[in-house]
């Protein structure tokens, strides 16, 4: 790319709303540009890398077996509820019309049309096992798109799909599965966490993510350094913590707490340990309401619910619904004397005489006990805490930031159950078939990439998915011996299948410097004064020095760099 005639441009100032570290790098080395909330543009040397990270996901996923095809993105909506799908996906699926009337939706994901393609091959066990995959785009109408490319609306997803005959051929395809992702992660340059986590509207056996540790992301991993034990806090047993009270139960009573409304101010207030709060929380679960209570010093684990009540969407009252609710102002709320249903966390079952809302605005009650309400549910519904011990071998827990960039599960036949995909075995019996699912985000992983690999001049590329491998920058391109050096050195490095870029803008050496080390390109030529000699340098961009070498070597080291990563 000769940079003097084509589309490039960098942005000296931050990207305007865009918070973290990627979405403004990636905005301001001009590779992505935000359309609209949650949808973006991938300019030519972003499409670059992203053709780079598809290329190698391709290649794992052809060693690895897998055939690709393509589905299409418009999908008429009666497919999602014929496998009862439809509304786990609730408002996350965009939906469309067609002429008819004829209602459509833009796929979050495809697992029911790989069953119609499986369908078409699956007759009998000797036609398993198989992979099958596509690089698409998918659509999500997330609620908070955020953090650049990294949760957005429309984004292109690497889905495979594995068939098996039964459990065992799963485990075997999924282990195949598994490890061409690790392969992936490696070459993508990215340092994966791999935690088990929720298998959420998916549903099945064992889900498994690849998180890229960094820290904005969105996922909590908790980490056990003794065991290994790894997963996503969404699903992170809680061992309990609190031990059975033994005190002697006493007589509620109700307490005017004026305008304290947290725990903090009623403690204070009324002069009580905050060891001694339940909280209770208004949750509009399905669209009806709910109780949830949790020990004071603890945080609801929506997730948790959502599995405990097999529900899709698990969200806070509103202001107005807690007070349309309880018949008070929010900080009052508390299951005494609530027509609702109450769900309990184990931890509150180990309580004497707490403190709880009244349900009158202003007013607490003290002393309250198990026995003065009704409770429809007891489970582990909170969210583990840095006091909490690693539930498989009891030891000290670590906690990390993720973002995830891959998903893996074992789908078991909950898929070709609800949607009827069988296959007869040998003594001509009918079984379902067995499933397994892999997902990766193509865009979100060069965001993770980014994330993890940056420092305060810009992006630093791993090798492998750089847009370009090598900058030649031309200090001055009106002088002719520097001009003829450079088109020299850029022929060769490009008849030597080198992708690069020749810097021959007419811009001060700095700004070509600088611009470089944004886009985060890893080889660096300039050719200067020192032409007069023969000579270039070459520097690398994780490295502070550069090497002075002859320009007829130029070429030949750079190889001995790339082959060296
Ligand atoms: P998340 O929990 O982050 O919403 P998910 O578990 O719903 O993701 P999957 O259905 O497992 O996502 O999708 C497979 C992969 O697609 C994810 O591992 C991620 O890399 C990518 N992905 C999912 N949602 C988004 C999004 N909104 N924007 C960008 N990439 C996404
Ligand atoms: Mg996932």
């Amino acid at each position: 790319m000769e940079l003097s005639r084509s589309y490039f441009f960098t942005l000296r100032e931050q990207a305007k709303d865009e918070e973290s570290i990627s979405g403004n790098l990636l905005t301001r080395a001009g590779m992505i540009k935000k359309s609209s909330s949650g949808v973006y543009m991938y300019l030519p040397l972003g499409y670059k890398v992203l053709k780079n990270i598809e290329r190698i996901v391709r290649e794992e996923m052809e060693n690895a077996g897998a055939g690709e095809l393509l589905m299409p993105a418009l999908i008429q909506e009666e497919v999602y509820e014929k496998s009862g799908r439809r509304d786990a996906f609730g408002h996350d699926m965009f939906n469309l019309e067609d002429r008819f009337g004829k209602r459509y939706v833009l796929a979050p994901t495809h697992e029911e049309l790989f069953v119609e393609a499986a369908r078409m091959k699956i007759k009998s066990y000797k036609d398993m096992p198989f992979n099958i995959y596509q690089i698409q785009t998918k659509f999500r109408d997330e609620p908070r798109p955020r953090y650049g490319v990294i949760r957005v609306r429309e984004f292109l997803m690497k889905d495979a799909y594995s068939f098996d005959r039964d459990e065992k051929g799963l485990n075997d395809s999924y282990n195949v599965m598994y490890n061409a992702y690790k392969k992936i992660f490696a070459r993508l340059g990215i340092n994966c966490a791999i935690v088990k986590s929720d298998t959420g509207a998916m549903g099945g056996l064992l889900s498994e993510e690849f998180q890229a540790v960094t820290d904005i992301g969105e996922d909590k991993l908790v980490i056990c350094n003794e065991c290994g034990y790894a997963a996503n806090s969404e699903i992170a047993k809680c061992t309990l913590l609190t031990n059975k009270s033994d005190e002697e139960l006493k007589e509620r009573s109700l307490i005017k707490t004026p305008n304290a409304g947290t725990i903090e101010e009623v403690s204070k207030l009324i002069n009580e340990d905050a060891s001694k709060f339940v909280k209770t929380l208004i949750y509009k679960i399905d669209e009806k309401f709910y109780a949830v209570l949790v020990k004071g010093c603890h945080d609801v684990n929506e997730a948790k619910i959502k599995k405990l009540l097999k529900a899709s969407e698990v969200v806070l009252a509103s202001f107005e619904e807690v007070e349309e609710v309880t018949g008070a102002k929010v900080g009052f709320a508390g299951p005494i004397g609530l027509d609702i249903p109450v769900i309990i966390d184990n931890e509150v079952m180990n309580m004497k005489n707490f403190i709880v809302g009244a349900n009158k605005t202003d007013y607490h009650y003290k002393d309250v006990n198990l026995e003065d309400f009704n409770y429809l549910l007891v489970d582990d519904i909170r969210s583990i805490t840095k006091d909490d011990k690693c539930p498989k071998c009891g030891k000290e827990i670590s906690f990390k930031n993720g973002i995830e960039v891959g998903n893996t599960f074992k789908l078991g036949t909950k898929y070709s159950e609800s949607l009827d995909l069988t296959y007869l075995d040998k003594d001509n019996n009918l079984n379902p078939v067995w499933m397994g699912c892999y997902g990766i985000g193509l865009g979100r992983c060069m965001a993770a990439c980014v994330e993890q690999h940056n420092d305060e001049k810009g992006i630093i590329w791993p090798m492998e998915i750089a847009p370009f491998k090598v900058t030649i920058v031309v200090v001055n391109v009106n002088d002719d011996s520097q001009m003829d050096a450079a088109n020299y050195l850029y022929k060769e490095l490009r008849n030597n299948n080198i992708s690069t870029i020749l810097d021959d803008r007419n811009e001060r050496p700095g700004v070509k410097f600088n611009d470089m080390d944004l886009i985060g390109i890893p080889i660096r030529i300039t050719v200067g004064n020192k032409i007069k000699d023969g000579i270039v340098e070459i520097k690398q961009r994780t490295n502070e020095s550069f090497e002075e070498i002859s320009l007829y070597d130029a070429c030949a080291r750079v190889e001995d760099i790339i082959d060296g990563e």
